[in-house]
């Protein structure tokens, strides 16, 4: 991956997590107060107290004083959508109008050359400096869409996860591709750029009602063929989708025995939204191990319904955390967080602030399968740091002056924060552009 072999040092507070807090408790979490991260070669050699590690970095290594501010992993976003960055933010309109009304006519705009480039740069400047540093992403239906996507991901050497997007149905002639073309784009698309570098590809039917038996035959059989890549895909985000893909395949048990009965559930699929899973349903994502991701804001935007996140767990089914962008509303990590909290609360539920924290780094990572990898600050890590400042607005400043504790300041990061407390973002070790107002 990265041929930069140079070694460098970020001192400040450390934050990262080896455990589930919901699980672990305390024990979950590593805190250093005056701690530094090492980074060689893009990886994280040594993490540890800076009394401890510094005198024995060799002279004349830099050292990157970001204290007093937070340095953690880097942010994970499980579910986004490349081509809904000029959607985002889209009027009054529930999820079947609100594809065909406004995202269905901004993704045919994917086929003009050049819009796929610029889409891209614009999502990867906008995530890093939200702290985002690994994201699972939805292309449109045009094969260069992801092409572009991919390749500006590996020249700023961001781990990502893509797919383009098949649909045969349901959806503007413009956009649909057929049951084989979008079998063979994917499989060529994963010839080039799955593994390669630090991108991953995801197979992307986007939801059973614009796939036809045969397209979700075809990817499944793809899923089947490349059992490394990931799936992802939509399932029971809103009632009149649900009605729409039960109308559309009457043979299976349910929504989510559409995707099982073509062989798109395992370990490695990421299933957006989940809002209405049945108890016959969670006990498939359980047993399959699939991935139920969660999306606040797109949920509470699109007004589908609020994720049962106490269920989920008690039903064993693994959860990761997502924006989903263009029905979500805020591209920051911590603002997904804070919407997620309101969430749970509207149902009697609670969550950390070492939760939530949890949820965007290592708890995302380990949804993904990605947590030798990423998701954490321990030695061997990729190094994808994020810096945060929890004073960085006029009003969290304020608030922070009662703080009695690291909990008490997380909660009011996590509650109050956004791409404004992002004041450096490094993708394996290298220093990401620098956001406005960024130290
Ligand atoms: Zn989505």
């Amino acid at each position: 991956m990265n041929e930069d072999k140079s070694l460098r040092a970020l001192r400040g507070r450390l934050l990262w997590f080896v455990d589930d807090p919901e699980v672990a408790g305390e024990a979950a979490h590593r805190y250093v107060a005056d701690g530094v991260v090492v980074i060689t070669g893009g990886l994280v050699t040594a993490v540890g107290g800076a009394s401890e590690l510094l005198p024995t970095l060799p002279p004349g290594t830099e050292i990157i004083d970001h204290r007093p501010h937070l340095i953690m992993p880097g942010f994970i976003d499980a579910h986004i959508h490349m081509p809904q960055t000029q959607v985002i933010a889209s009027y009054g309109a529930q999820l079947m109008e609100w594809l065909n009304k406004y995202t269905f006519v901004e993704e045919q705009k994917l086929a003009q050359q050049g819009h796929p480039e610029m889409l891209t740069r614009f999502l990867l400047d906008e995530l890093l400096a939200s702290g985002t540093t690994t994201a699972a992403v939805y292309c449109s239906v045009h094969r260069q869409s992801a092409e572009a996507f991919f390749a500006e991901s590996e020249r700023r050497n961001t781990r990502m996860i893509a797919g383009k997007v098949m649909m045969d149905r349901n959806a503007p002639a413009a956009l649909t591709d057929t049951a084989e073309s979008g079998y063979a784009d994917s499989k060529a698309l994963i010839e080039r750029w799955h593994g390669k570098g630090r991108q991953l590809y995801a197979i992307t039917p986007r939801f059973a009602v614009t796939s036809t038996p045969e397209q979700l035959r075809l990817s499944g059989q793809l899923a089947a063929e490349h059992p490394d890549c990931f799936v992802q895909t939509h399932i029971n985000e809103n009632q009149a989708e649900i009605a729409f893909a039960r109308e559309l395949y009457p043979d299976s048990d349910d929504y989510t025995g559409i995707y099982q009965d073509f062989g798109l559930l395992g370990r490695k699929s990421l299933m957006g939204h989940c809002i209405h899973n049945t108890k016959h349903e969670w006990r498939a994502f359980a047993e399959t191990g699939a991935v139920a991701v969660f999306c606040p804001t797109s949920n509470l935007f699109l007004g589908s319904g609020l994720f049962d996140w106490a269920r989920a767990r008690r039903e064993g089914v693994r959860v990761a955390v997502a924006t989903d962008i263009g029905g979500g509303t805020s591209y920051s990590m911590l603002r997904t967080m804070a919407e997620a909290y309101k969430i749970l609360q509207l149902q009697g539920q609670s969550l950390s602030a070492f939760a939530a924290l949890h949820a965007i780094t290592l708890g995302n990572a380990v949804a993904l399968g990605l947590d030798h990898l990423i998701g954490s600050l321990e030695p061997g890590r990729e190094a994808d740091v994020v810096v945060l400042d929890p004073a960085a607005t006029r009003g969290m400043a304020h608030r922070l002056e009662t703080a009695r504790d690291l909990s008490e300041e997380l909660f009011v990061l996590v509650t109050l924060g956004d791409e404004r407390n992002i004041v450096a973002t490094y993708v394996a070790g290298a220093r990401a552009g620098r956001p406005e107002g960024g130290a």
